[in-house]
């Protein structure tokens, strides 16, 4: 089976349901689906279950829930705190996120960020679209935009920040993340003209920072971010522990 939906609704073996609009177009008229074809359904609350379409309608395909194959899993505990690029840059840097596996997205500008808007309804759909292609269990929240400073502040005392910084003065990330082994983190990377000298002054005063360095090149902000959390994964997260994705409960 190689089609993979999203549903809102919370799903249990047995369950029929409508699918909403866009989802049947997409079976009925994109993907030329029949009755009693099987598709993959997952609910981002109890995980992925095998399904069979039973009725096909002008605007809407019912299916019925047949068993479950997937119990949700839950990344490990990272966030992603990113200022909004480019479209394509930001859709870029949303999807690989979401493929590698985070818990939150926190869009932020700080004093060189050029776009301080962000569309949360397309980051949302690439979100989805990223989970869905990538067999993951759990939708990835996005939280709406504010300044750097408020997201500093408001960064709860637990979480150890890795401030991604371009000056390469700091530690090498693999370094840091040896040494210390947080558990429980927010990877921090800047805008496309980096962080002010201001700003960089305040991040090093802060408590739980961890400044890093991602090698002796500077990456454009969709790479760092991708850079950081698969060092982040393979060296504390999900890639160091030894995980069976289908039984494991989050
Ligand atoms: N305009 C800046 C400059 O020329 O120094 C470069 C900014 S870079 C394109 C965007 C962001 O990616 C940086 O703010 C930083 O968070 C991260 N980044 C890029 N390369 C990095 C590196 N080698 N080490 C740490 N962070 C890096």
């Amino acid at each position: 089976i190689s089609i993979r939906l999203f549903c809102e609704v919370t799903l249990t073996v047995g369950k029929m349901i409508s699918l909403e609009t866009e989802q049947s177009h997409y079976l009925k008229n994109v993907m030329r689906c029949k009755i009693n074809e099987k598709i993959l359904v997952f609910d981002n609350v109890t995980g992925e279950y095998a399904a069979e379409i039973i009725n096909i309608h002008k605007r809407s395909v019912d299916i019925e829930i047949l068993e479950k194959t997937k119990t949700r899993y839950v990344p490990g505990d990272v966030w992603l705190i990113f200022c909004p690029l480019k479209k394509t840059r930001t859709d870029f840097l949303i999807e690989k996120s979401t493929e590698i596996g985070l818990r939150r997205f926190l869009p932020t500008f700080s004093n060189k960020t050029q776009t301080k808007t962000i569309s949360l309804n397309r980051c949302r759909k690439n979100i989805v679209e990223a989970v869905e292609q990538c067999g993951g269990t759990f939708i990835p929240e996005i939280s709406p935009i504010s300044s750097l400073s408020k997201v500093i502040e408001q960064q709860p005392e637990d979480r150890i920040l890795i401030f991604c910084d371009e000056t390469l003065e700091s530690k090498s990330i693999n370094e840091c993340l040896l040494l210390e082994r947080p558990q429980k983190v927010a990877v921090l990377v800047g805008p496309e003209g980096g962080f002010s000298h201001s700003e960089r002054k305040l991040l090093r005063t802060k408590k739980n920072i961890l400044p890093v360095s991602l090698g002796n090149r500077i990456l454009r902000a969709e790479t760092a971010a991708v850079v950081a959390l698969t060092m982040w994964h393979s060296m504390v997260g999900d890639w160091l522990k030894k995980l069976d994705h289908q039984n494991h409960e989050s």
